[in-house]
């Protein structure tokens, strides 16, 4: 990696003026702060922080559907339980207990 000259700006194209419906783009006015594959960045523009950014994202994505898909397990658990209850189940209170420790382990 080279030494980044001072006053070297990022390399990244922006989008600048609209110019009626579209953008003109312009190069990045940042300063840059890191060089990839001979090209400078900003630190706003660098790939690898855009790639772990990108793939943070995707991991707090897959967390929150995982949660969702959890608690609709649970729902759907409960609504089974109580139809089971309602038609005589012989162990209610070891069928709550059983959904209960699946979802919150007690
Ligand atoms: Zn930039």
């Amino acid at each position: 990696m080279n030494v980044i000259e001072a006053g070297t700006k990022c390399c990244e194209r922006v989008p600048g003026a609209k110019i009626g419906w579209r953008h003109e783009y312009k190069q990045c006015s940042r300063l840059a702060v890191i060089e990839r594959e001979g090209k400078f960045y900003c630190k706003q523009h660098d790939p690898e922080s855009r790639k772990e950014k990108r793939a943070n994202r995707y991991a707090l994505w897959q967390a929150s559907w995982k949660a969702e898909e959890n608690r609709r397990d649970f729902v759907i658990a409960c609504e089974q339980a109580i139809r089971d209850i309602a038609f005589g189940h012989n162990d209610p209170v070891g069928l709550a207990r059983g959904i209960l420790a699946k979802e919150f382990g007690e």
